[in-house]
């Protein structure tokens, strides 16, 4: 039976399976009107996939095309995230259909079927469908209600049912009985990413601006009509949201939407507080905790306009926005902005290109912004702290001249006193100074992994050995395996013996430790500031999330352990980013008012990136950092590309590495490496970094070298990983 006639073609990209590149189809009557953007079925091999319409223009091919099988029940993506999806595909060298699945509705991209009705689904596609909330109302009940109710305040008197199964440990029936006895609410609503975040806070009273402010927004209005980027340095504690708040209400008064980018929406509920608290409603939250579900349904509210501000972190970047009109990317800084699986994108890049194609004005803001913004942008400067408090002195402390142990003694004395007083404290750990690891005394051994060939770390309860890439875990041997010495010692003094240390200093003080450990399932970041933050003296411990945006009351003493660690690493950055860590730290010190005290441990307190910390000195820092970054031509003077060459064996690994660097310097760019890197997960690597002033012209020869080379690759099971501007 012959098929339907061949009409007109189609480029569409599929969305599963291994092709990279759209490929032609034809367009049977029936779908004659098909666009760019649209989801459709087409056949593959023996499958029927899901596909996006990218093209409609002639074949390239002569010869029989495949015909569209059907078209998917969704809204067709539009012209602007097409062309972002290929931006970002190009520019970070990822895959169309990874580069798709960025900007398509959650789940687009899973098996189709076909319905009775003859129209094709997504099987799995979640939809915004309704969810049941659990509210706060008259509470009471037995003791174990009580909890339950506890839990429901504490996350802000609202969340979904069965996420309060889970914190308050409880059942839904348990839930139905209370809502029938009245002690909480429970209904249905259609989902939304606010379901996480409480009732709506009271409207607020906008504060008269501060010159520096009011000069601010004007800066950023004046871009409102016609676009351009600026950068807003403001110290910590000037009133950037304040700033940001204006911003978007003018864009509003403009009839067009804003993004809100932060770094990680749960360490900032402040932030989305005071967007509620003056904007009322029309607001949607986009991050990675949100389930498949409630992600459909902001896709969905802010795709058609039912909202005009999007708060979201990294990949909020790419949120189905209309009428785009500013872009805003707080903590600018930050390096969560960059994805590290792919596509590999930069949150702040993709920022950018949105930005100049919407014709949007687009603010990146920080205390300690990056030199490439700092070179690259308008700077409108916030000085002062808008209730005129000063920054918190801060004290580095030579470690050499200490006791043994993490905790130094102005830092004790600190923070007795402070949590005496009832007052709180934060304490940053940099995780790479308290690895703690398994040393022979006898032989020199060190408790390596077997796959990855870096030092395991001791974890507790119960103690094992773990591998912080890969996972291995092994227990604790009794004795070395080379020399058969009994003397085994643990070197470093770990993340765990810190916490042991502020215990056994602070007996009776809540400690509360926030890291990757505890902090796993949704909600638990929330939970646990809320804890710090109930009243009384308390100190919260951690890796660097705690430095992160949070707006805390009653904090005076902030502390940093091993400030320094990360100075001994080989990456350009590391001076910027213990910098800033140390400044931003300071930050969350000593608001409204209080005096504060910001005390900062290090082994070599002389280091540049700390003295200048000290003094609050950005623009020293940044201006000095510049002309060592011009001097190397490293960004923003340069565009770095890395290319991680990973095998089984080394000998090929190292021979393709060394070609491929070869073919490239031969092209003209300027190439460093290859150089070995540890082992990963059983496999060997080789890294190759191009610089040049442009991304494209480092890209281009690495691409081509790697191409030439795909099937020996696949031969020798040799992997590529290719990153555009890395940021480690
Ligand atoms: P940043 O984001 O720059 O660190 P915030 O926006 O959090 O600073 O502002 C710090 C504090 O100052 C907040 O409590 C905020 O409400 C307050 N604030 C901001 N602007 C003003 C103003 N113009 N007058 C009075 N208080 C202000
Ligand atoms: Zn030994
Ligand atoms: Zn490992």
């Amino acid at each position: 039976m012959p098929g339907p006639e061949p009409g007109p073609a189609a480029q569409i990209q599929p969305l599963l399976g291994p092709i990279d590149r759209p490929l032609d189809y034809a367009v049977p009557e029936e779908f004659a009107a098909i666009s760019p953007g649209a989801l459709v079925v087409i056949p593959l091999g023996r499958r029927k996939v899901p596909g996006v319409v990218v093209g409609r223009d002639a074949p390239t091919h002569a010869g029989r095309l495949a015909p569209i099988a059907g078209a998917i029940d969704a809204v067709p993506l539009g012209e602007d995230m097409l062309e972002l999806a290929s931006w970002v595909a190009s520019y970070y060298a990822s895959t169309p259909a990874a580069a798709l699945r960025l900007v398509l509705p959650p789940g687009a991209d899973g098996p189709v079927r076909v319905g009775r009705d003859g129209v094709w689904r997504v099987r799995g596609a979640p939809s915004g469908d309704t969810a049941l909330i659990a509210r706060t109302a008259a509470g009471g009940g037995s003791a174990r209600r009580r909890e339950i109710s506890a839990a429901l305040a504490a996350a802000g008197g609202q969340l979904p049912a069965a996420e309060l199964c889970r914190v308050a440990r409880t059942t839904m029936p348990t839930l139905r009985r209370m809502a029938e006895a009245g002690q909480i609410r429970l209904g249905r609503s259609r989902r939304s990413g606010l379901d996480w975040f409480g009732e709506p806070p009271p409207p607020d009273e906008p504060p008269l601006l501060t010159a520096e402010q009011d000069a601010a927004v004007g800066a950023i209005s004046a871009r409102l009509d016609g676009g351009g980027a600026l950068l807003l340095h403001g110290v910590t504690g000037s009133g950037k949201t304040e700033v940001y708040l204006r911003a978007i209400l003018a864009a509003r008064s403009r009839g067009r939407s804003s993004l809100v980018l932060a770094p990680e929406i749960a360490l900032t509920p402040q932030l989305l507080g005071r967007l509620r608290a003056r904007l009322g409603t029309g607001i949607a939250v986009w991050h990675s905790g949100l389930a498949p579900a409630e992600r459909a349904a902001e896709y969905a509210r802010i795709r058609d306009g039912e909202v005009d501000v999007v708060l979201g972190a990294r990949s909020a970047v790419f949120a189905p926005v209309v009428d785009l009109g500013l872009v805003i990317v707080d903590e600018e800084h930050d390096a969560s902005y960059k994805q590290d699986s792919a596509p590999r994108y930069d949150a702040r890049r993709v920022a950018w290109f949105r930005a100049s194609r919407a014709g949007a004005a687009l603010v990146y803001g920080s205390a300690t912004p990056r030199p490439e913004s700092w070179h690259a942008l308008p700077r409108v400067t916030l000085a002062e702290r808008a209730d005129g408090a000063a920054l918190p002195r801060v004290d580095l402390v030579d470690m050499r001249t200490q006791p043994a142990g993490p905790i130094s003694r102005p830092l004790a004395r600190a923070l007795r006193t402070a949590t005496d007083r009832g007052e709180k404290a934060i304490v940053l750990m940099n995780r790479r100074g308290f690895a703690l690891g398994l040393l022979c005394s006898g032989c020199g051994w060190i408790a390596g992994c077997p796959r990855c060939d870096i030092g395991l770390v001791i974890h507790r309860g119960p103690e094992r050995l773990s591998c912080h890439h890969c996972g291995h875990e092994r227990d604790l041997p009794r004795r070395c395996p080379e020399c058969d010495s009994s003397q085994l010692m643990r070197q470093g003094s770990g993340t765990q013996g810190a916490e042991d240390a502020l215990r056994e200093l602070l007996p009776s003080t809540r400690i509360v430790r926030l890291d990757a450990s505890t902090t796993g399932g949704r909600g638990d970041i929330t939970r646990l500031l809320a804890e710090f933050a109930e009243p009384g003296g308390a100190v919260l411990l951690g890796t660097q999330m705690v430095a992160k945006g949070h707006d805390l009351p009653d904090v005076t003493v902030a502390g940093v352990l091993a400030a320094d660690a990360p100075l001994a690493r080989p990456d350009f950055r590391a001076e910027e980013r213990t910098f800033g860590l140390v400044v931003q730290l300071a930050g969350r010190a000593g608001r409204r008012g209080e005096p504060a005290r910001v005390i900062v441990q290090a082994w070599e307190p002389g280091a540049r990136a700390l003295q200048l910390a000290a003094e609050h000195a950005v623009t020293d820092f940044v201006t000095a950092e510049l002309v060592a970054r011009d001097r190397r031509g490293f960004p923003p003077f340069g565009h770095l590309v890395r290319v991680v060459l990973s095998g089984p064996e080394d000998a090929p690994l190292a021979e393709h590495a060394t070609a491929v660097a070869d073919e490239a310097r031969a092209a003209g760019i300027d190439v460093m490496g290859p150089a070995g890197l540890h082992r990963l997960r059983g496999r060997h690597r080789r890294a190759i970094l191009a610089r040049s002033p442009r991304a494209e012209a480092a890209r281009e020869p690495l691409l081509e070298a790697l191409r030439a080379r795909r099937s020996a690759f696949t031969t020798a099971d040799i992997r590529a990983v290719i990153d555009v501007d890395p940021q480690e």
